[in-house]
């Protein structure tokens, strides 16, 4: 691994570059101005949408219409949106600032996404300057309401698999004719960003207002959760689309889709993530209430386990976001242009398919533990913990599903590596001399991190060597050794989140929270190891036998050498720090 001043701005080369904890954005790094927002939105969300959510969930959408227009005054639907279009014009760490806050809503939360990241991002990087004029700056006050209209009963995530059709007129105008589904804000939306295929075959996005003639929306899905959400069909019966409303070219629909959903997948990360760090603090307050067998539950060890691991993994994925919108803000060096954040967007996909898998499956585990924690108050209404894990569950099927973004993560990588964009190959040929080397045995050296930095090399090496072989035994038919890529995108994650905790926590060394910090990287490294050498073993059998098979599998070993530490002495510090700040502990 080679080590460089600044972390390459490529998506990707943290596999096969280490970086420096000083060139990092954590949470610890934020300006005066992403604070300042940050607290805006906390505010807001505070005083106007976390007392009002059983009324939400009534479905009283000119509440919920208020309640954007109210977030548009605050600046906060276009926090990275240019002045001249009525935005903030901040950087994506501002975003994920908000929407860290907007996330404490879970419902609030899925049409806060579908306007800012969903309706205002395809707009910002495919829009006309007269589609932007005309529309951006409305949905930026909140006057506007957007929705995106992708899926079909057919067609989720087989989004070009669509059927809803575009035909040409003579005048340049178009007549679209099909159904969506499930389309969030759908209930009380304006205009919504619609796929369709013109003439039956050119995939194609456009902007499609609620009153043109012949668009209608179908009644409320019933859902499992999100009841503050509305969630409807989309019905084009010959709907008149003007010619003007083409959005980004004919035929290149899919890269109005696609690139929308990278940074839905983010925003959809920093939701996660800011709704994790509420109920870490839910969950230590109930716990220091309530009392069994004549003292609190949060002083039993098994109850404190639950709360440390709750903050550990919301803090891996903290960590992987604020290094991710770093890196964003480092391609994009302050500019809006729709055409850079374009670029940005797609440079770092597979780091946003990784956040949306990881910060789904975080929230999901922190919520699970704290229906746990609530015993049977945890499976009643009277407590928020149980519409918490309701509302939850969607995160892993909707901005791609998790099977469909696991399957993404490898797969760009290696088609980034075929083409040469990332240097993957020769990496892993290097690796390959190297492991294959018996008795070569690095030292971890000393000083604090010093081990945990040692292993995330180590877990490095195991995921090159994973995916190369991966690519070297199946060549063009990879995509389709679907365990194989799953197995090795979960490698991937565990790498990324190892490698961004280890380099918050020394970045933070100075802080008061220093010790907390070390604790929690050394105890996420120390499970990530395990983790990713279950992985990398089944990966290596499943694609190899005989002599390959015993020679990876030793390789594996070698490399892949990492000392245990206490981890329920260091959970357990971790606890007190949780019980003691009734929340998340870090800041
Ligand atoms: C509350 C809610 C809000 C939503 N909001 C919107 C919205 O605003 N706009 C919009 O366009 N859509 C929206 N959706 C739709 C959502 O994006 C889709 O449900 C999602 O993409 C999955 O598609 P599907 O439901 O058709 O599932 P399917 O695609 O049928 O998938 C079913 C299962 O099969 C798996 N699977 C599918 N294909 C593969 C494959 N190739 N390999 C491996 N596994 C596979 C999936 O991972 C999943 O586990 C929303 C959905 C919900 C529930």
């Amino acid at each position: 691994m080679s080590t460089t001043e600044a972390p390459t701005l490529r998506g990707g080369a943290w596999l096969i570059e280490d970086a420096p904890a000083e060139s990092v954005t954590t949470p610890e790094t934020l300006s005066d101005e992403h604070q300042l927002i940050g607290q805006t939105a906390d505010e807001f969300m505070t005083a106007e949408v976390v007392p009002i959510i059983d009324r939400l969930e009534q479905k009283d959408w000119a509440l919920v219409k208020s309640l954007l227009k109210r977030a548009g005054d605050l600046g906060l639907l276009g926090t990275d949106v240019p002045e001249a279009l009525g935005g903030v014009e901040l950087d994506k760490a501002a975003s994920i600032v908000v929407g860290e806050a907007i996330g404490r809503s879970a419902s609030f939360a899925a049409t806060f996404g579908a306007q800012t990241g969903l309706s205002v991002t395809p707009l910002l990087c495919f829009g006309t300057d007269e589609q932007q004029q005309r529309y951006i700056p409305e949905l930026v006050n909140g006057t506007l309401v957007g929705a995106y209209a992708l899926s079909e009963s057919g067609s989720g995530s087989d989004a070009l698999g669509a059927k809803t059709r575009a035909v040409r007129q003579p005048d340049g105008s178009y007549r679209l004719s099909g159904e969506k589904m499930w389309i969030t804000n759908g209930g009380f939306a304006d205009l919504f960003i619609v796929f369709a295929k013109v003439d039956g075959e050119q995939f194609t996005a456009f902007i499609v207002e609620r009153d043109f003639p012949g668009v209608s929306t179908g009644k409320e899905e019933h859902k499992m959760g999100l009841h503050g959400s509305s969630t409807t069909p989309l019905i084009l019966q010959d709907a008149h689309v003007p010619a003007l409303n083409v959005l980004g070219e004919v035929g290149k629909g899919h890269k109005v889709a696609f690139n929308v959903l990278n940074y839905g997948r983010l925003k959809l990360a920093a939701m996660c993530s800011g709704g994790a760090r509420a109920v870490v603090g839910e969950a230590a307050t109930y716990a220091l209430q309530r009392r069994q067998f004549g003292q609190p539950i949060a002083t039993f060890g098994a109850i404190r386990h639950k709360l440390a691991e709750m903050a550990i993994r919301e803090y891996a994925v903290e960590s992987m976001l604020y290094r991710t919108a770093g890196l964003i803000d480092g391609m994009l060096q302050g500019s809006h242009a729709g055409a850079a954040v374009l670029a940005a967007l797609e440079e770092f996909a597979v780091e946003a398919s990784m956040l949306k898998v990881s910060a789904s499956e975080m929230l999901d585990f922190v919520l699970d533990e704290n229906v746990q924690i609530h015993g049977g108050n945890g499976f009643v209404k009277d407590y928020p913990a149980e519409r918490h894990y309701r509302d939850a569950r969607v995160n892993r099927i909707f901005e791609g599903t998790n099977e469909i973004n696991r399957l993404l993560v490898p797969g760009m990588l290696a088609r980034r590596a075929v083409k040469g964009t990332l240097p993957l190959i020769p990496a892993a040929r290097k690796l390959q001399d190297e492991i294959l080397t018996p008795g070569l045995v690095e030292s971890p050296g000393d000083g604090p991190l010093a081990a945990q930095r040692h292993a995330v090399t180590a877990m490095k090496k195991t995921a090159l060597m994973v995916l190369g072989t991966a690519m070297q035994t199946y060549r063009e038919a990879l995509a389709d050794q679907q365990e194989v890529l799953s197995g090795a995108a979960d490698i991937l994650i565990d790498v990324y989140a190892a490698e961004s905790v280890v380099l918050r926590a020394a970045a933070a060394k100075q802080s008061s929270h220093a010790a907390l910090h070390e604790d929690t990287a050394a105890v996420f490294v120390n499970d990530a190891a395990g983790r990713v050498e279950i992985a990398a073993r089944n990966a290596i059998a499943a694609m190899t036998e005989g002599d390959t098979l015993r020679t990876l599998l030793a390789a594996l070993k070698r490399v892949l050498k990492v000392t245990p530490v206490n981890a329920v002495a260091i959970r357990r510090r971790v606890a007190d720090a949780v019980v003691q700040k009734k929340g998340y502990p870090y800041g």
